[in-house]
């Protein structure tokens, strides 16, 4: 292990080579104001600047979003690194020679399979336009892929020969070993090597930070795959990439969104339209890797598949690992038989794919859809229902709550039943819940005593969990993971819960109902009212006034419907008539 002092000191040279104001400013335009300099915030939108750097302290503020830190925080955020690779980047930047880390060998050898795969990326280039390119060029000419486009996504050609990149490699002084660690060469059966890739166009895969990790090659003519990537190595993992994300990255923090392709042309063809938050996955099978990938820089999931993929088990399960991880996952649907590249080449294809994108279909209703058939055929409804049920398990409670309605006409339950149904087979299957990472946000809000309150009633009485739905309780809480608890809490055991919540390390629960515990304890409760119907009551009221409260908004801004007017006097009017039980925290 590199210690940590060797490590801080690293830490602290590189931070007194940089400057705050050079790092940040090269990504904000920044303008002095009193002793330091403001302007415009990376990240989140907006038109008056909040985002404040001081030199003196070598840190960043936003008053708007509360973000703040160090050159080393700035970097991580913007560029979606982790701390190791932004400290390498920094170094670079401030000439700073880190001490190497524990596995050395390795992490020379990474640094040095950089260079050639640089090489080879640079050969693969010019052989493009070379003479013996011609076959490339006329291929993607029929691919509608200009020259200027070929050039800016460094698209290149590897030669039909068997060793023409091998033998440049050599005249560069690259070794044997190198090269194959590469993955750029093989070894013959009478022991010398040859080129990989042979007489195909090639794609260059970079990873998140830029650096040229692997590479894609598109047979032209001939026998062969039509496509062959780079074996896994010191420098590249199918799992941890994604083909065109250091180029989609902002676009993808910008618009809050990726769009997810199978193929290298489909991506490409996506950024040359304007959809530069266009990613490929390499391979169909999404990882979590991938998933904590995109989360980095967006939250929400565009998946184009062709649609016969669309629909097939594998895939759904693929986007499921996402959604697992935070992400929100659509599903945009393309006319049959249509992949992303071939529909943008058509006539028409940007307004297709606009109104495709328009129409995405949340991942649940994505999955009810593929499953349709099945369950309107009573000989395999049953598995139809299996098929949604294994799969709604692996989301939290409220991201299937919107559905329910229609989850439950299609798979033929009432509404109320639909819950104990999803219960009940995940007992049989003993699933674990998901997990609860990537909430963190979403945690501080949720700190509303009555609904805490409600929660601890809920988790000590039995009776009490029996006799409800979720369908009842869940309009009555406003705090997302409020939600959740108190439907873990109506689809578990206590015990079970708690020993999950351990495992876990998720102190959030318990803590919150601790505090309802209290607040039901302590006050607010005469001792002959009924603390559940009492909370339920003010929590109503609660729901009732915040309807209030917008509906008041939008008329003070003249908004409002002649509808919304009556419905705000009708609500009104029901909140005097009905006397409150408690009076909350109001
Ligand atoms: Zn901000």
């Amino acid at each position: 292990m590199t210690s940590n002092f060797s490590q801080s000191n690293d830490v602290a040279r590189v931070k007194d080579r940089l400057d705050i104001l050079d790092v940040v400013g090269d990504k904000v335009r920044l303008h002095k104001a009193g002793r330091g300099y403001v302007g415009l915030c990376p990240f989140h939108d907006e038109k008056t600047p909040s985002f404040h750097v001081s030199q003196e302290r070598q840190n960043y503020h936003c008053f708007g979003c509360g973000k703040g830190g160090d050159v080393f925080t700035f970097i991580m955020e913007t560029e979606g690194l982790d701390f190791r690779q932004a400290l390498e980047l920094l170094a670079e930047r401030a000439g700073v020679e880190l001490t190497p880390q524990e596995n050395t060998n390795k992490r020379r050898s990474s640094g040095e399979l950089r260079e050639v795969m640089e090489i080879a990326g640079k050969a693969f280039c010019s052989l493009l336009t070379a003479p013996e390119g011609t076959a490339a060029r006329a291929y993607l000419e029929r691919r509608g892929i200009s020259r200027e486009v070929a050039y800016h996504f460094e698209l290149g050609w590897s030669s039909s020969s068997w060793d023409t990149l091998w033998r440049l490699l050599k005249s560069k002084q690259v070794s044997t070993q190198e090269a194959a660690d590469a993955g750029l060469v093989l070894e013959s059966e009478r022991g010398g090597f040859y080129d990989r890739f042979r007489g195909r166009v090639m794609f260059p895969i970079r990873d998140v930070s830029g650096r040229l990790v692997a590479f894609g090659g598109r047979i032209v003519d001939g026998e062969g795959a039509k496509y062959i990537n780079s074996p896994e190595s010191a420098l590249y993992s199918k799992r941890r990439n994604l083909y065109l994300l250091h180029a989609a990255k902002s676009a993808i923090r910008e618009r809050g969104r990726a769009i997810l392709v199978e193929g290298y042309m489909d991506a490409l063809r996506l950024h040359v339209h304007g959809y530069t938050e266009a990613v490929a996955s390499l391979g169909t099978a999404l990882t979590e890797e991938q998933a904590k990938l995109l989360k980095r820089f967006g939250n929400n999931c565009y998946i184009c598949y062709d649609s016969d993929a669309a629909g097939q088990d594998a895939t759904i399960k693929g986007m499921y690992t996402l959604q697992d991880y935070g992400l929100d996952v659509y599903v945009i649907e393309l006319p049959a038989g249509k992949d992303p590249d071939e529909l943008l080449s058509s006539e028409g294809g940007k307004e297709f794919f606009d109104a495709a994108l328009e129409s995405a279909r949340p991942l649940v209703l994505q999955h009810l859809h593929a499953v349709q058939k099945l369950l309107l055929d009573p000989a395999t409804r049953r598995s139809g229902v299996e098929s949604l049920m294994d799969g709604l398990l692996q989301l939290q409670p409220s991201a299937i709550t919107p559905y329910v309605p229609k989850l439950a006409a299609e798979m033929g339950f009432y509404p109320d039943q639909f819950w104990r149904e999803l219960e009940s087979f995940r007992r049989n299957r003993k699933v674990e819940r998901p997990r609860v990472e990537g909430k963190k946000t979403r945690e501080r809000a949720l700190y509303d005593p009555l609904e805490a309150a409600l929660c601890a009633i809920l988790w000590r009485d039995e009776e009490c969990r029996r006799s409800c739905s979720p369908d009842e309780i869940l309009p009555l809480l406003a705090g997302e993971r409020a939600k959740d608890i108190a439907l873990a809490i109506m689809m578990d055991s206590p015990k079970e819960l708690e020993a999950r919540w351990h495992m876990m390390d998720d102190r959030l629960p318990l803590a919150f109902l601790a505090q309802g515990d209290s607040f039901c304890d302590e006050l607010m409760f005469s001792r002959d009212a009924d603390p559940w119907n009492a909370v339920c009551e003010a929590l109503r009221r609660k729901r009732i006034k915040d309807r209030l409260d917008y509906l008041d908004g939008r008329m003070k801004r003249h908004e409002a419907s002649l509808e919304e007017m009556a419905e705000f006097q009708r609500v009104a009017a029901s909140l005097k008539v009905k006397k409150a039980p408690v009076c909350a925290d109001d």
